[in-house]
């Protein structure tokens, strides 16, 4: 038995525009029933209960605005939350437990935001009853039986004390106009201020203003004032955004801290590599976008991790990607490309007064993507603008007779116009071809973004549309700077799959620069890392083959990764465990070929 979910995108349907297809085109709608009718609002109103789901709407509508899918019956008494008719629900809820860290992932629009905010009390969950919001006696009753029944009992009697470090840490800036040190020492009800401005390095910037601090910075402020309070619950959303690799391990052991502490602890998060450091256990939430969101049963990361890559998830017979991630445990894709270079370049340095940079000679393949990593300001944004050809280096050469199309890391919004009219502006019509449209639009559904202003789009549609507009110019080489950036993880997976065929396919070239190191694992063929001191001097490899690249880049950061014996996806290692020291003392930090020590890691 199923039970119809059907979900109007209330800003897509404009009635005004069309010929109201759906309600004409509808089935039970000719049978004299009504089944579709336009609202107060001009907007479409689906019955639920009359809807038969033969799709037939969805297809009609001209502006996509309609969500039709059929679910099962049982899921109808585990719905949590439904903001209203024809609106977004969740089914099902995380438990939040001591005895190790909690990771909660899946697409944007599936009901993370939705989900944080009931744990943490911020919104009444209505159990689907939009009309009128029950009574606590009631959504207590609710979960009788279930670890979550103390959870809300505790929340309605006030008794629970839950930190929260939400999303938008931009917002910060807006609340508070001191200075970071006196930001944490206002919450820091466990005395601990020192211990985490030294563990979330801010001391070089916790005197600052807090409207003088970088996104990065503001996220480990926001990271280390969650962390002060004492409470029963801490909830992250996103604590990675904006953090190099460095930073993110910094953050994940803070986290991990208040788990080993005893505290329980749930974070939301799209960075895989993070969190498989970082978490213990894993949701996955999925569903469709702005349409539904289910949450999984809990898993351990590992397999979690190996479900979300795989795109299937066995317990519930779900398929939520049309084919897994797979990872080339064989030959080098190096090899396998043409040795024909587009861009070769020789050394060359750039200097500001108190930075340098300086970069080993290399080059380009038809065909292939080369990753580079790295910490925060060591100068890679630059090394990109000079091989762009948006700015020129001191001492050195860079040819650039070839066009490249350059994606920078700051987005603006402030095009006026449609995605649609973007597009076409900035490719000459080309983004209309069906290899592009198949390729990059449709992968990415940036179709369905098409008559959105530039200025209404948030941050991931607008990286999405950023990206599109770069890979739409006619150019010889892509060079992409931090496009993971408000995108979620399977955008994250579309993205590098997409690119990868897109180059080859074309015959082009890309550089990526990002902080996802399980993102740039793969979609890279080669890899450039950059050391030096932040802020003081950076230095680059030539390009190096993969195993050499990622050798080089977990030395610095001290971590080790090993394949994952199902998948064959790079794992990181435990520190301190068996398998992290012997990796270190053969120093092959990068995963060993026939390493299948699962166990002794989980
Ligand atoms: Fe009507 Fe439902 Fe068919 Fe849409 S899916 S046309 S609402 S019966």
């Amino acid at each position: 038995m199923v039970h119809r979910v059907a979900v109007l995108d209330k800003d897509s349907c404009v009635s005004r525009k069309c010929g109201l297809e759906c309600i004409k085109f509808c089935p039970v709608n000719k049978t004299g029933s009504d089944c579709i009718i336009l609202g107060e609002d001009a907007k479409a109103v689906i019955s639920e209960e009359l809807c038969t789901g033969c799709g037939i709407c969805i297809k009609k509508c001209p502006f996509e605005a309609i969500t039709i899918v059929n679910l099962a019956e049982e899921l109808i008494g585990d719905k949590i939350h439904q903001y209203g008719v024809n609106t977004f629900r969740l089914y099902r809820l995380p438990v939040p437990r001591t005895g190790g860290v909690i990771g909660l992932v899946g697409r944007n629009g599936v009901g993370k935001s939705t989900t944080l905010n009931i744990l943490s009390g911020n919104l009444k969950p209505n159990l689907g009853k939009y009309e009128r919001t029950p009574e606590w006696d009631e959504i207590i009753e609710s979960f009788q039986g279930t670890e979550l029944k103390q959870h809300f009992q505790k929340i309605a009697l006030r008794e629970m004390k839950i930190s929260v470090k939400p999303q938008q840490v931009h917002l910060i800036q807006k609340a508070w106009s001191g200075d970071g040190l006196s930001l944490i020492k206002k919450f820091d009800e466990k005395g601990v201020a020192k211990e985490l401005v030294k563990e979330l390095n801010l001391d070089t910037c916790i005197n600052k203003p807090v409207t003088d601090l970088s996104g990065g910075e503001l996220q480990r402020l926001a990271v280390a004032v969650t962390a002060s309070k004492d409470a029963e619950l801490y909830l992250f959303d996103e604590p990675s955004s904006y953090n190099d690799v460095y930073q993110r391990l910094a953050v994940s052991k803070t986290i991990r801290g208040l788990a080993e502490a005893g505290k329980k602890v749930i974070v939301v998060e799209h960075d895989l590599t993070f969190l498989d450091y970082l978490s213990d256990y894993l949701y996955l939430l999925y569903g469709e976008s702005g349409a539904y969101g289910i949450l999984s049963v809990l898993q351990t990361a590992r397999t979690g991790i190996n479900i979300l890559l795989d795109g299937y998830l066995p317990s519930e017979n779900v398929r939520f990607r049309d084919s897994p991630v797979v990872f080339d445990t064989a030959a080098p894709v190096e090899e396998q490309l043409l040795e024909e270079h587009v861009i070769q370049y020789n050394e060359f340095s750039k200097n500001y007064p108190g930075f340098n940079l300086g970069v080993e000679a290399g080059g380009l393949r038809k065909g292939e993507v080369i990753g580079i990593l790295g910490a925060n300001a060591l100068g890679k944004t630059t090394f990109m603008k000079i091989i762009a050809g948006v700015e020129k280096p001191d001492t050195g050469n860079v040819e650039t007779p070839l066009t490249i199309s350059y994606k920078p890391q700051y987005l603006s919004a402030d095009f006026e116009g449609t995605v649609r009219e973007l597009l076409s502006k900035v490719s000459g019509g080309r983004f209309e071809s069906s290899a592009y449209e198949s390729q990059i639009i449709r992968p990415l559904a940036v179709h369905k973004l098409y008559d959105k202003s530039i200025r209404e789009l948030s941050g991931g549609e607008l990286q999405k549309v950023a990206i599109s507009a770069s890979l739409s110019r006619n150019a010889d080489i892509y060079a992409l700077d931090e496009p993971s950036a408000f995108i979620d993880i399977e955008d994250r997976i579309l993205l590098a799959k997409a690119l990868q065929r897109f180059v080859r396919a074309q015959g082009r070239s890309a550089f990526i620069v990002d902080h996802d190191v399980q993102l740039v694992d793969i979609v890279s063929d080669r890899l450039i890392i950059f050391s030096g001191r932040p802020g003081v001097e950076g230095h680059t490899t030539p390009p190096l083959n993969k195993l050499d690249g990622m050798n080089r880049f977990l030395r610095e950061l001290g971590i080790t990764y090993r394949r994952d014996v199902d998948s064959g996806r790079p794992r990181v290692n435990k520190p301190g465990s068996k398998l992290d020291r012997h990796q270190k003392v053969v120093e092959q930090f990068y995963y060993m070929s026939n390493t299948s020590t699962e166990e002794s890691e989980d």
